[in-house]
């Protein structure tokens, strides 16, 4: 009898526990994967998401072949393809790594207790995370709501585990994909039709588990030394651009923590950069304990005062800030980075988060949305725990009140422009000084650089100063004095 491996976001073959378990039970191994939109709560991935788990499920496929194996895919409620698998292949058991949605978890422990009643061992393992939500708490036993305690009280678990290694060689089964009602990868439409707007994915991106390999390897190279300073500089490239090969589980954060680790033991980077970059990986870790813990963190404030709190509506403002056109330079350059490359960097995310949110007074919602459509790292704790954490509504979150100038963090951390320029072409030509403000330059100025506001580029949607009073004003609606 085979032993079933199901696939998740854990799309890689090394440091993978449950694939690890299949090969060594000594069995034939059939993996698979399941396209589920349909079991109750389950969010459907946004297209970019879609996008990368496309090529991501192929390069999975082709790694899986190379080691004797194949992947199975299917689409429809997971636990309707697994009682379909259950009858079909007759399996000694069913390994998968965990997740941590409620709706995630909900299909998981009804398919464990499937399994179980017919006879099949059933066991899931831990691949995404370097401490679990359960295993960190308060002094009484309790979820923890702060990042440093938290963050203090995980590493006082221990180091996380080694990571394993890809099996070399994996027994496989043939199997009759018709009966089985497998797909194609085709079948599963992930990739966009008319029209087609992958065209920057394609060409910023490798999604495959070599891919996550290479990246990490010339992060370690070239980005970890400086990363504690860097890290803040859209113009720079310090960061590691790990995240969607995180989300989907191209590598894991064991893998990258003990890589890390090593690298700075070899001298590559100072262990302050090191540090900073770990505590990076603590706050992936930090969201996923709260979403394990607050199951509506994408929806529902975390801090229920927040429920009184008097949005706008505002859809042509909405659209304009979605399309990188507030006027605002460094808004702007993060909105169309986001829509040309599928990703964005943190410090940008931050300010245009913070824009949305305070400078038009737009829900949160509605920007966490925008991101989880457009991000390629789309994450259901990382996106939900950081919006809310930009909106002051969420645990251990910035304090409403700090509203980003938009104009001085362009000139702190973009100073000559370059990230501006790249993205917002129209004001490529505009001097240093001005690029972030362009509304301040004289109108000779900006004619020598081919500006014309409000025609080739739009003038401020809303006025920095007002909008920051309106937003206090809003705040002190639900503050009593
Ligand atoms: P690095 O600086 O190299 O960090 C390494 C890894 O640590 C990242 O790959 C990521 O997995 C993790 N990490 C870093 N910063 C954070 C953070 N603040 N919170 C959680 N994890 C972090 N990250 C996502 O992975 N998915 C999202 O959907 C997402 N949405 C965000 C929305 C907003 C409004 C904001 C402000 C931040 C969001 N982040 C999200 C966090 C962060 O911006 C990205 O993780 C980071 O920019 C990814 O780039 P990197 O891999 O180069 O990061």
């Amino acid at each position: 009898r085979p032993v079933c491996v199901w696939f998740r976001d854990d799309l890689r073959l090394a440091d993978n526990p449950a694939l690890a378990a299949a090969n060594a039970s000594g069995a034939s191994v059939v993996a698979f994967y399941v396209l589920d939109e349909e079991s109750d709560g389950i969010r459907r991935l946004g297209g970019a998401s879609k996008w990368w788990l496309h090529h991501a499920l192929a390069s999975l496929r082709d790694d899986l072949q190379a080691a004797g194996a194949d992947l199975l895919l299917f689409r429809g409620p997971a636990r309707m393809v697994l009682e379909r698998l259950r009858t079909a292949l007759e399996p000694a058991a069913v390994f998968w790594n965990r997740r941590y949605d409620a709706a995630g978890v909900a299909v998981d422990s009804e398919v464990k207790a499937d399994l179980k009643s017919a006879g099949v061992r059933a066991e899931s393992f831990n691949a995404a995370l370097l401490y679990e939500p359960w295993t960190v708490k308060t002094a009484a036993g309790q979820p923890m709501k702060v990042f440093t305690p938290f963050w203090k009280a995980a590493r006082a678990t221990g180091a996380p585990p080694s990571p394993l290694p890809a099996p070399r060689a994996l027994p496989g089964l043939e199997v009759n994909r018709r009966s089985l009602g497998a797909l194609a990868l085709d079948d599963l439409r992930l990739l966009p039709t008319r029209p087609d707007w992958a065209g920057g994915l394609r060409a910023t991106w490798t999604p495959s588990e070599s891919g996550a390999r290479e990246r990490l390897r010339s992060f370690l190279n070239e980005g970890l030394r400086g990363y504690g300073a860097g890290r803040d500089r859209p113009d720079q490239d310090h960061t590691s651009r790990l995240s969607p090969y995180l989300r989907f589980g191209q590598v894991s954060p064991r893998q990258v923590w003990h890589a890390a680790e090593h690298a700075a033991a070899e001298g590559q980077a100072p262990g302050d950069d090191l540090a900073k970059f770990q505590a990076e990986l603590g706050w992936r870790e930090f969201s996923y304990h709260l979403l394990f813990h607050h199951p509506d963190l994408a929806r529902r404030n975390f801090q229920p005062k927040f429920d009184a709190f008097p949005w706008r509506s505002d859809s042509a403002q909405a659209r304009a800030w979605s399309r990188g056109l507030t006027g605002y330079p460094i808004v702007d350059a993060g909105l169309r980075q986001l829509w040309a490359t599928g990703w964005m960097h943190n410090r940008v995310r931050m300010i245009t988060a913070s824009f949305l949110i305070k400078h038009l007074l737009l829900d949160w919602r509605i920007g966490e949305d925008w991101f989880w459509d457009t991000l390629v790292d789309a994450d259901p704790a990382s996106n939900a725990a950081s919006w809310q954490w930009v909106a002051g509504s969420g645990a251990d979150a910035a304090p409403y009140f700090r509203i980003f100038n938009p104009i001085l963090q362009g000139e702190r951390f973009d100073p000559e422009g370059a990230y501006v320029r790249r993205f917002v072409p129209e004001l490529a030509r505009v001097p240093a000084a001005f690029v972030h403000k362009p509304w301040a330059a004289r109108a000779d100025v900006l004619a020598q650089a081919g500006v014309t506001l409000g025609e080739t580029y739009p003038a401020p949607i809303v006025d920095h100063e007002g909008a920051r009073s309106r937003a206090l004003e809003a705040l002190r609606e639900i503050t009593p004095t």
